[in-house]
């Protein structure tokens, strides 16, 4: 299957009543119970307002309540857009970009980005990586800001991310390099059983729980970036710089408040590498 084209989309979403139906569709469907009465019942479209009722007691159902959608004046069609928009980049979508592409304000376009990041995020999850067997390389790496200063808004964020070889990643924006902001993050992602690579970071020195985890490092501060036996941080390394350079080229800083956002957003589609064409249909489907 190949990713939906600018085309396809036009063709299935062609207005934003087919894209009300579709979202009434994957939410609800005829034959839904109705809340209200209680029966399996037809439902249909009202033409006053963005709603379905229900053909015995007339209970309305509003398919945009509950969604990101609720609440938003902006027509459906270009919300459904935005979204296509997040799922067709390599390099992240900026709120500049939307402003430009769908004519909103840059307000609104700005508050569109942040809910559809939130909702990549929300259905991506964070089920645990790794297993018996299985590689997990964690790493960090940095963000904006100063290395020292005393306020913690200029200094570097960091940006620790678990990464199974050949499988997903889990990103989290940490408070700083210790010990004790590292290790919670392995133990609530990384199931037992799982050979953890990290470079020699003092952080993971004789830390990590000996019994749940097989440790090995790689010795970055000797220029070693792979042991003979396949120990090294690469993936998860590259990662990093694929996120890092995306994030400058596409939105030049973010702040720290909204960082863990915008890396979500990136979790999200790498998680998806494999099946990129069923990304907008999951986000056009998925309203919890
Ligand atoms: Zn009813």
């Amino acid at each position: 299957m190949k990713p939906t084209t600018v085309r396809q989309f036009f063709q299935k979403f062609p207005n934003d009543d087919a894209c009300l139906e579709h979202l009434f569709n994957v939410r609800f469907g005829q034959g839904h119970v109705c809340p209200k009465c209680e029966r399996s019942a037809k439902w249909y479209r009202l033409k006053s307002e963005q709603a379905y009722s229900c053909q015995w007691c007339g209970h309305h159902i509003h398919p945009m309540v509950g969604s990101i959608f609720e609440k938003s004046r902006t027509p459906l069609q270009l919300w459904f857009y935005a979204i296509f928009l997040f799922t067709t980049s390599k390099h992240g979508v900026s709120a500049k970009e939307l402003q430009r592409q769908l004519g909103v304000t840059y307000k609104t376009a700005w508050r569109m980005a942040c809910l559809i990041r939130d909702h990549m995020a929300a259905i991506d999850g964070d089920a645990p990586l790794g297993g018996a067997g299985e590689v997990v390389e964690v790493d960090e790496t940095f963000y904006g800001g100063v290395t020292t200063g005393m306020d913690w808004r200029e200094r570097k964020a960091v940006v620790m991310g678990m990464m199974e070889r050949g499988g997903d990643v889990i990103l989290k924006v940490v408070p700083d390099q210790q010990r004790w902001s590292l290790l919670p993050q392995i133990t609530n992602n990384v199931k037992p059983g799982s050979e953890v690579h990290t470079d020699e970071h003092r952080a993971y020195k004789k830390a990590l729980p000996v019994d749940d985890y097989t440790h090995k490092t790689v010795n970055h501060g000797q220029g070693e970036y792979a042991t003979l036996d396949g120990v090294s941080t690469n993936q998860i390394e590259s990662f990093f710089n694929h996120l890092k350079k995306s994030i400058a080229g596409t939105h030049t800083s973010v702040s720290h408040k909204h960082l863990e956002r915008y890396v979500k957003e990136f979790e999200y589609r790498f998680n998806r590498r494999m099946q990129p064409e069923t990304m907008l249909d999951e986000l056009l489907s998925r309203f919890h």
